[in-house]
């Protein structure tokens, strides 16, 4: 059967990469989505503004054509040898007309009325129209006409460019009496009525939800304002139309800054979309992968526990059952052998409640049950009793107990049982881990503000690198998982918990070869008149509440330290 942790690496392999890779094409799917949208947006205003460019130009076009119609249908010059007609009443958007006979002579132009073979008038005047209207007949392309006659009313073309810095729009045609001689008929627009009465009128007629601008041939605005280069994105420029091709029509939809700001967003979409989705959802699954990793870990180390538990109850009980039977059966040699078995029973008895005390502890903790019975109390008798527990153990491993107590030490806040189990996880720990060292030193001392203990093995050490880590539950450094050393991982982690929940500090100082020292500083017990009284000294504190360190020490008499 595949193990569970190979199971859980295996969804990983495959899941994880899905995720990344779904996430990825949605991302991208999602922004591609989004930009074929915000394109077909914008085209479909683009084409709004191409329609109404069209249609503006469409309509001035065909007021200009109109006016052209008339002006070619109304002009008649019958007789080739007399001059043409000048009493002639031009259309409205007609600026002024010149008839050409048929070798392109200017022979009359209207309105200056007098003809030009006998001028009148003011002759400086009629002689500036004259030269502007040799100017323009001489860029026109006669030679391409066909005759106009209302059936052909498109028989006819359009000049548009500058002339002396002005703009002008000419209409011309080619005509033919009825004796069938050709005359020219030739219109200059007038550009300053389109642009200020044709073009508003018209813009108005169209209506809706655009800016139009109409730039001549050199970009001076003729019709509204020009666009500015912000405005650019949403702009259509094109020629105004056939007529007036010289000039160019921009149209702008008029909520510009608002297509602006969503264009804008969209591009930002664009830009951080991917890269912080993908950010985001790689945080996220190093974060996932981080904790199934520990849970993992922890999982890993309770199967252990659990494993290492049952072989510790496992060896006294071999024993005691072992012990217990020989003495039953009455095959042992005489009494002292009797009561070496009956010591043995004991003492391993002795382990396997201590381990049992250690495991419920630490299940109490581990629920959040643990609760300490605090009464105020000699730190050095606590200390001293459990010595005496472990001192058989020492010894069996042919091991030295040294012990210095201080005397005159000051009252602590402590559950008496708790610190019990601190000193015999200690001693046993630098049993188990430092029986080649042959010497325990077990240290009681003041310490500004409370008492020291201090255990010192002189052991293989613990590597630095492990140091912060023997403390967590489960934890066994590698020495000890090589050594076959036996043990649960549980001592230190209960030891901690004990010590911090009397408001002290447990510390290790360790150096590879050079044994380790465990040290745990206790506070003494406030000086308060409630630890005086004590009625109000017997009252345990709640659970998890650390009592206050004090930081004067109580005049307690100095004395040397014992030594045993
Ligand atoms: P256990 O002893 O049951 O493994 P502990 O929580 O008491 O669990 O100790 C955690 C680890 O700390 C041990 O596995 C061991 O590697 C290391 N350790 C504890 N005390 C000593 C010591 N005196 N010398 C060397 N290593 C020690």
């Amino acid at each position: 059967m595949p193990r569970q942790g190979s199971r859980i690496s295996l969804i990983l392999a495959f899941v994880f990469p899905a995720i990344v890779a779904a996430t990825l094409a949605l991302s991208t799917y999602g922004f591609r989505y989004a930009r074929s949208a915000s394109e077909r947006s914008k085209a479909s205003l683009m084409d709004g503004n191409r329609q109404l460019a069209q249609a503006l130009a469409g309509s001035i076009q065909q007021r200009i054509d109109t006016a052209d119609f008339e002006l070619f249908k109304q002009i008649e010059w019958e007789d080739g040898d007399r001059d043409p007609p000048s009493d002639v009443e031009l259309p409205k958007g007609v600026e002024s007309v010149a008839i050409l006979d048929k070798d392109l002579r200017i022979r009359s132009i209207v309105p200056s009325s007098p003809s030009v073979s006998t001028p009148a008038g003011d002759p400086k005047r009629r002689g500036r129209e004259l030269e502007r209207w040799q100017n323009y007949v001489r860029g026109l392309d006669w030679k391409s006409l066909q005759p106009w006659t209302p059936a052909q009313p498109g028989n006819f073309r359009h000049l548009h460019q500058l002339f002396e810095g002005r703009s002008v729009l000419i209409a011309y045609a080619a005509k033919e009496s009825e004796s069938g001689e050709r005359y020219f008929v030739a219109a200059r627009m007038n550009l300053t009525l389109i642009a200020r009465e044709w073009l508003p009128e018209e813009v108005r007629e169209l209506g809706g939800d655009r800016k139009i601008a109409i730039l001549d041939e050199v970009a001076r605005p003729v019709f509204g304002q020009p666009v500015s280069q912000r405005d650019q994105r949403f702009l259509y420029e094109t020629s105004f139309g056939k007529t007036l091709y010289a000039w160019r029509i921009q149209t702008l939809p008029k909520n510009v800054e608002e297509l602006q700001a969503q264009a804008e967003t969209e591009r930002l979409l664009g830009v951080l979309l991917i890269p912080v989705s993908t950010l985001i959802i790689g945080v996220g699954l190093a974060i996932v992968l981080l904790s199934v990793a520990a849970e993992r870990r922890t999982s890993r180390m309770k199967s252990e526990f659990i494993a290492n538990v049952s072989h510790e109850l496992k060896t006294p009980l071999s024993l005691i059952r072992m012990f217990g039977e020989l003495l039953a059966t009455g095959k042992h040699k005489g009494a002292e052998s009797g009561k070496e078995y009956a010591e043995i029973i004991t003492r391993e008895a002795e382990r396997l409640s201590h381990l049992i005390d250690n495991v419920l502890d630490f299940a109490r903790i581990e629920r959040g049950k643990a609760s300490y019975d605090f009464a105020e109390g000699q730190l050095d008798d606590v200390i001293e009793r459990a010595l005496d527990l472990a001192r058989y153990r020492v010894e069996k491993e042919k091991m030295r107990l040294r012990t210095e107590i201080q005397p005159g030490l000051p009252p602590v806040r402590m559950d008496e049982n708790a610190m019990t189990l601190v000193l015999l996880n200690l001693v046993d720990n630098a049993v188990k881990y430092a029986a080649d060292g042959k010497e325990i030193d077990v240290r009681l001392y003041r310490t500004p503000g409370g008492v020291t203990l201090s255990v010192r093995d002189r052991g293989p050490g613990i590597p630095l690198e492990e140091q912060p880590r023997i403390f967590e539950r489960f934890y066994r450094a590698r020495t000890a998982r090589d050594r076959n050393v036996r043990g649960s991982g549980i001592g230190l982690a209960l030891v901690k918990h004990i010590v911090e929940a009397h408001g002290g500090r447990l510390s290790v100082d360790s150096a590879p070869g050079q044994g380790a020292t465990f040290t745990v500083a206790l506070p003494a017990a406030p000086v308060t008149a409630a630890s005086a009284d004590p009625a109000a000294a017997a009252t345990p504190p709640p659970v998890g509440v650390t009592p206050p360190p004090i930081q004067v020490e109580a005049p307690l008499p100095a004395g040397p330290m014992v030594k045993r």
